[in-house]
């Protein structure tokens, strides 16, 4: 039988339960997406655990970085964070509670005896399981307990039937209990591993929902038995599957980034990463671009893909300018702002929005913008090629009258354009022309937005400077 929360009766309660062993991956950001929406959409709560079992792995740097990357996803959290190290009392009730009910057992077998177990399932051409010695059972002789010998704890796993849930991804799932075996639940040290200590965890939190990568979907059955010796409600499952990179394998670190943060670095905005994030394995009709309002409104746990997303940089771009594109220019100029730092310039925050609204319809990322940016801050070098194309002997004398002109204008864009005009009218030539020689001279590249707009966020010293760039007027 299948427990299923009845949203109208039930809250619903959700949660992303990160290992601290490193950044905050882009397939566990996307299940927490998922989490986080799906409790906000029904109203319920969502909540942050942290699973730092693995204490030679766990650090709390990792904890920082999946902190501050969850904040700078904006995906707030109702609980948390709950630190799995911080409940080992918990588990060891619990543990005691199962041993008690003859659900778990102490193992006192040596890795030594385990790999001989093994090598003999082996050599018979068995699936190498574990063989039960030291489950106890009516009428059976458990070996001696050896001395000085810390034990496991196992759980005492259904020796037949089979194990079926229905995915809220990937549909009916059914796996043979006898395909698995009795799992270590508390080590000797007395950590928990992890499909214990989760079962413990989602069931005290009342989890009503579990979205996660369907690397654990082998690991959903020993939690499904767990979960019925404990008497506890089943959540419902929903197993994501993993992200492909570009060649159509696993996403991962040898083949590009990875992180939360380093797409934070790259200078992308985080609405972009949501809304790329939500739809690599989840549509609402043909939306592409969405916003956070609209995704909670609109997840409801179906139309979640069952096979693979491949991540496709170059769509992530043009969702990311999108976002850049429509950002307010004050806050762009805050989020541009260390970017340009980074690059040894600076700039007030006014100077900063202004040149965002010029330039922002026009860059992938941050990144990109903080580049337009440096043609304000930094000098620029045009390329011999560049010049040798648009600085040519017909347009130079049109320069030189030009510079004269600028030295004499309100330095602002009315006056900016009418002085080129004046010039374009005096020596016959055309803005196509007269336009790129400025550009190539003043930005160091051949395309900008309208050049009296760009001129005019220069100061006049500035470009008047440029103009005289390598003598070339
Ligand atoms: N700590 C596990 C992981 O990071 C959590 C899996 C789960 O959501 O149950 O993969």
């Amino acid at each position: 039988m299948r427990y299923s929360p009845d949203p109208m009766t039930q809250k619903i309660r959700t949660r992303i339960a990160p290992s601290p062993t490193g950044f905050l991956h882009l397939g566990t950001a996307r299940t927490a997406l998922y989490s986080w929406a799906y409790a906000r959409h029904h109203g319920g709560a969502f909540v942050l655990r942290i699973e730092d079992t693995d204490v030679a792995r766990s650090t709390q740097d990792s904890v920082d970085q999946i902190l501050a990357s969850m904040a700078w996803l904006g995906l707030d959290y109702d609980e948390g964070p709950i630190y799995q190290m911080q409940r080992l009392a918990r588990y060891h009730a619990v543990v005691e509670q199962l041993i008690a009910a003859g659900r778990a057992y102490r193992c006192y077998c040596s890795p030594e005896e385990l790999d001989a177990m093994r090598e003999a399932q082996r050599a018979r051409g068995e699936k190498t399981l574990y063989d039960g010695r030291w489950r106890p059972a009516p009428g059976k002789t458990l070996p001696p307990v050896p001395e000085n010998v810390k034990p496991v704890v196992r759980f005492a796993n259904p020796p037949d039937g089979e194990v079926t849930w229905d995915d809220l991804v990937k549909g009916p799932i059914t796996i043979a209990n006898r395909e698995i075996d009795d799992l270590i639940i508390l080590r000797p040290d007395g950590v928990p591993t992890y499909n214990f200590a989760v079962v413990v965890d989602d069931w005290d939190m009342a989890i009503t929902h579990v979205f996660r990568g369907d690397e654990h979907i082998n690991n959903t059955p020993w939690q499904i038995n767990i979960f019925r010796a404990l008497g506890a409600p089943l959540p419902l499952f929903g197993h994501c599957p993993v992200i492909l990179g570009d060649d159509g394998q696993k996403l991962s670190k040898r083949r590009g980034a990875v992180s939360v943060t380093a797409y934070q670095e790259a200078g992308y905005l985080p609405e972009a990463m949501l809304n790329y994030l939500a739809r690599l394995g989840w549509s609402h009709g043909d939306d592409e671009l969405f916003s956070r309002e609209q995704m909670v409104q609109w997840f409801d746990g179906s139309h979640l893909n069952r096979s693979p997303a491949q991540w496709d940089p170059a769509k992530l771009a043009w969702v990311n300018a999108h976002y850049i594109k429509h950002a307010d220019d004050g806050r762009l100029a805050a989020l541009v702002s260390p970017f340009v730092a980074a690059r040894g310039q600076q700039a007030d925050v006014d100077r900063l929005q202004a040149l965002c609204g010029l330039y922002k319809d026009r860059c992938s990322t941050l990144v990109e913008l903080a580049d337009w940016l440096g043609i304000h801050f930094a000098d620029v070098v045009p390329s011999d090629a560049d010049l040798a194309t648009h600085v040519t002997d017909a347009v130079r004398p049109a320069l030189a009258a030009l510079r004269e002109r600028f030295t004499q204008i309100d330095w602002d864009k009315p006056s900016i354009a009418a002085a080129m005009k004046a010039v374009l009218t005096e020596f016959g030539l055309k803005m196509p022309q007269l336009a790129p020689a400025v550009r190539v001279l003043v930005c160091g590249r051949a395309q900008t937005p309208s050049i009296d707009a760009v001129l005019a966020l220069f100061p006049r010293e500035l470009v008047l400077s440029r103009l005289q760039h390598l003598s070339i007027i």
